[in-house]
């Protein structure tokens, strides 16, 4: 009979030998999972303080996304756009009203919609702006996540992201994050779009200084320049808004949305702007097959439903404050700076400590599930279902773990 150990190394020994490369996951093999906690395949329980990058803000399985999805494969799943079904109507209506804006454009991964943004943009560019043909540049910050296809990874700032992948799309212009005068340097002639994250989450959970993109929106007003803002991860609850810009009361052009929009079931994704700048696309000049699918809408629209209430807004926001003092404990003792908003925490370690991916194997065998960024940074973005009670959990587990090395 198998040793009960030897579960989770055999399911790692068999990804490792045939899925590529391309990540390097914590040793924990998850088999089942129900709101903010997960249970591996020896049935050890960890509690789930990464949210999958915030894909899943309403928690694992939340009984109402499970309920519209469940009842959608009971009926209808993908058509392709070739043909209409009767649940993208309902989505697109909701979603657009949640952001205040009148069309959706859906997709399906976050870089898909990224690039959709972008195609967007420089179409926009030529037809309304009357930019020369093909001479159209985008702004962008350093540091910056956009995704991982070729013309994102174009103007990533990250060499690992970037070595050998080349050549790059051109027609990206690469600014510091958070200097609005960075931006009006950049603008010229040919601009058509700014594209920053109003908080960058890969980069370390970095939040911009107060007005950056109040000025980012005066700026674009000012110069005739689309504001893209890449709310995939910061949107949709995490902030303690609905979107991260509401902070300084900002609409930026263009939402780019991902992540928590498929509730942590399928990916959905989407561009959501007004009928001047999301309409210059036509039948046939952009698409995908899954995009809109029937699936994907019952999700999507399960969650547009739920953000609509505005209850989870106010709870990201109480719970966040919770974190953010139980973590603030903690500088001094190990932890060197706290950056976030809302339910969202980059925590920098003292790198003389420990690096971030170790202090994220020492997490693990404490039950909490976190995973880095760069270098000694630790990011905090649990399900927005997470207690109090289990805050402190993760936040003792912390405690703990920077005792313990540093005694
Ligand atoms: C995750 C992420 C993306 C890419 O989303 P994928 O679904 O992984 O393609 C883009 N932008 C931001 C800000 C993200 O956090």
């Amino acid at each position: 009979m198998k040793t009960q150990a030897s579960r989770s190394d055999e399911a790692i020994a068999l990804v490792e030998k045939h899925a590529a490369h391309n990540y390097h996951p914590l040793p924990v093999v998850a088999a089942h999972a129900q709101g903010a906690w997960v249970t591996d395949v020896e049935g050890r329980r960890y509690l789930d303080c990464l949210a999958a990058y915030s894909a899943l803000n309403f928690g694992h399985r939340h009984p109402e996304i499970v309920a519209a999805v469940q009842a959608q494969l009971d009926r209808l799943t993908l058509t392709s756009r070739a043909f209409h079904h009767d649940v993208l109507g309902p989505f697109v209506r909701d979603l657009a009203a949640l952001a205040g804006k009148d069309l959706v454009l859906p997709m399906n991964t976050g870089a898909e919609a990224v690039e959709t943004g972008l195609k967007v943009a420089r179409k926009w560019g030529y037809e309304v702006k009357g930019v020369p043909a093909d001479r159209a540049t985008v702004i962008v910050a350093d540091g910056n996540f956009h995704g991982r296809t070729i013309s994102v990874v174009s103007f990533s700032t990250d060499p690992t992201a970037r070595t050998n992948f080349g050549p790059f799309t051109p027609g990206f212009r690469v600014v510091p994050y958070g200097d609005s005068s960075a931006i009006a340097d950049a603008i010229d002639d040919t601009t058509v779009a700014v594209l920053i994250e109003p908080i960058q989450g890969e980069a370390g959970v970095i939040v911009p200084p107060a007005g950056y993109l109040s000025k980012v929106r005066q700026l674009c007003d000012a110069r005739e320049v689309l504001f893209v803002a890449d709310e995939i991860q910061s949107g949709l609850g995490r902030t303690g808004t609905t979107f991260a810009c509401e902070h300084e009361n900002v609409v930026p052009d263009l939402y780019l949305l991902g992540k928590a929009l498929g509730g942590g079931i399928v990916p959905v994704s989407a561009v959501v702007g007004n009928s001047d700048v999301l309409g210059v696309i036509r039948p046939g000049e952009h698409g995908s097959t899954f995009g809109g699918n029937a699936l994907a809408c019952a999700a999507g629209h399960a969650v547009v439903g739920m953000l609509e209430r505005g209850t989870w807004q106010r709870t990201a926001a109480q719970l966040g404050e919770h974190l953010h003092t139980r973590l603030r404990e903690l500088m001094g003792q190990g932890v060197v700076e706290i950056r976030g908003r809302g339910l969202w925490a980059g925590v920098d370690i003292d790198p003389a400590l420990m690096t971030g991916r170790e202090a994220c194997e020492a997490l693990l065998a404490e039950g909490i599930l976190v995973k880095d960024t760069h270098g000694s940074t630790i990011r905090f973005a649990p399900p927005l279902v997470v207690t109090p009670d289990e805050i402190d959990l993760a936040v003792d587990a912390l405690r703990r773990v920077l005792i313990q090395r540093a005694a």
